[in-house]
């Protein structure tokens, strides 16, 4: 099923709840991502959908006898704390709870119900955000070329590319316990780390904290143990997107990556942001999957498809800013730090479920999938640090004066993502934000 534009996407449609029609603003009607939020601090965690500065509690609005027909199984199923039970149902059962949900919040239809609908928001600056789904599994990747080469070349100046990299999409199996919302810290994680100059190993705060600019994407209906997902419906089983940060402590990596990959110096915590995009939203912003160089080899038939090469990419534009201690006392606006673009990826979305599910490996509702740092051609794309100050050598000045080679404590990262193009209404994925706190006292010297 390849996802087609409707109602839903029309430019034209504007909601009743005035903020949502603003210029600029992430939530107007043609996005209604899904969320998980909660409402003070007695409630339970509930599913809710974005628009403009307000939130819909669609438990609320099924009490209210809103969804019916078509619409009333999906909407049943986020009677829940978590999206999993959504997730499950997959692209159809999706689409008609979209195509409600936008009747409903539409400016002119259904003007009876505003009252009744209006009862079943909350402003969002009154709700907490948690965790959208329950994790089973994470998988990250490794997926732009322009992040490979520049991380490569530092190591391997000669062969910066294993053989491998333009055959499949190149992943590893993250820690899906330490995932967290946006919002929440990152405490500077210790560990063993070896200087090049040093003899020996030695233990304690990381001195090399990186963030990394990723696009996420949820599993809807899984597959069965032993079953592949070919990639003519990989999409189907795409529920939604996010921005993931792959919080990296760069010293940790280097000494503990080879010969299995990465393991401490990521699994501290990886964080998303709080709103899952859907794939349905997405649809007028796909593009061609890659343009490989015509030297490049094409992808084995399994990992190819005329849908994927037409329209697998997604124009989703992605930005990482950053704050100091300093700046934020000074009341200094955020700094953007690199601007890049998810269609830059050498693989898609749907290749890389493809790919994870065709040794037969089960995937399952709620299983996240990051696309790997995601880095374009310039500088100024560069989705960390790493590629940013060159492994610390070339420090970047912030208009503070202050510099960075890679984070300090106090510093807080905030990723940003949006989709605009000239036939569509512009839609925005909030933000992933977290702050650095400093390591813990005790493992300064390793004991207490
Ligand atoms: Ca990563």
């Amino acid at each position: 099923m390849t996802t087609l534009l409707n109602e839903t996407h029309d430019p034209s449609r504007k909601s009743w709840v005035t903020q949502a029609n603003e210029p600029g603003c992430d939530f107007p009607i043609q996005n209604l991502p899904f969320g998980v939020f909660r409402h003070g601090d007695s409630e339970t965690s509930r599913v809710g959908v974005a628009i403009g500065d307000q939130v819909l509690d669609l438990s609320r609005a099924d009490d209210l006898g809103l969804f019916g027909g078509d619409a009333s199984q999906a909407a049943a199923a986020c009677r829940d704390q978590s999206l999993n039970r959504l997730m499950a149902l997959g692209p159809e059962h999706w689409s008609a709870l979209r195509r409600r949900l936008s009747a409903l919040l539409a400016e002119g239809a259904l003007d009876g119900n505003v009252a009744l609908v209006s009862s079943a928001l909350l402003p969002m600056a009154d709700v907490t955000m948690q965790m959208p789904a329950e994790i089973g599994d994470y998988t990250d990747f490794y997926c732009s070329i322009h992040h490979a080469n520049n991380v490569g070349s530092m190591f391997r100046p000669d062969n910066p590319l294993m053989p491998n990299y333009k055959h499949l999409p190149v992943g590893y199996h993250g820690r899906s316990s330490s995932i967290v919302a946006s919002g929440t810290p990152v405490r500077r994680p210790s560990g063993q780390t070896k200087a090049d100059a040093a003899e020996g190993p030695s233990f304690g705060p990381s001195k090399l904290l990186d963030y990394e600019l990723e696009v996420g994407f949820f599993v809807g209906p899984g597959n069965q143990t032993g079953e592949a997902i070919p990639i003519g419906s990989a999409e189907d089983h795409l529920f939604g997107f996010c921005l993931v940060n792959d919080w990296s402590a760069r010293d940790i990596q280097k000494w503990e990556y080879q010969p299995l990959g990465p393991f401490l110096g990521k699994s501290f915590l990886t964080a998303i942001s709080p709103w899952i995009v859907t794939t349905e939203a997405l649809a007028p912003f796909r593009t061609p999957a890659f343009e490989r160089d015509a030297d490049d080899p094409q992808p084995l038939a399994h990992l190819d498809s005329a849908s994927n090469r037409t329209r697998g990419g997604v124009d989703l534009h992605v930005e990482v800013w950053l704050t100091t201690q300093a700046m934020r006392d000074a009341g200094a606006e955020p700094f953007r730090l690199s601007r890049g673009n998810f269609k830059e990826l050498y693989w898609t979305a749907g290749q890389m479920v493809t790919h994870h599910a065709s040794n037969g490996c089960n995937l399952r509702p709620g299983d996240l999938m990051a696309s790997g740092t995601v880095s374009g051609p310039d500088k100024g794309s560069r989705g960390c640090l790493l590629e940013l100050t060159w492994r610390g050598s070339e420090p970047i000045t912030l208009p503070s004066g202050e510099t960075r080679a890679f984070l300090a404590d106090g510093d807080e990262v905030i990723l940003r993502g949006y989709c605009e193009n000239e036939s569509a209404t512009r839609i925005g994925f909030g933000s992933c934000s977290g702050i650095v706190l400093p390591a813990r006292v005790s493992d300064d010297n390793g004991s207490d």
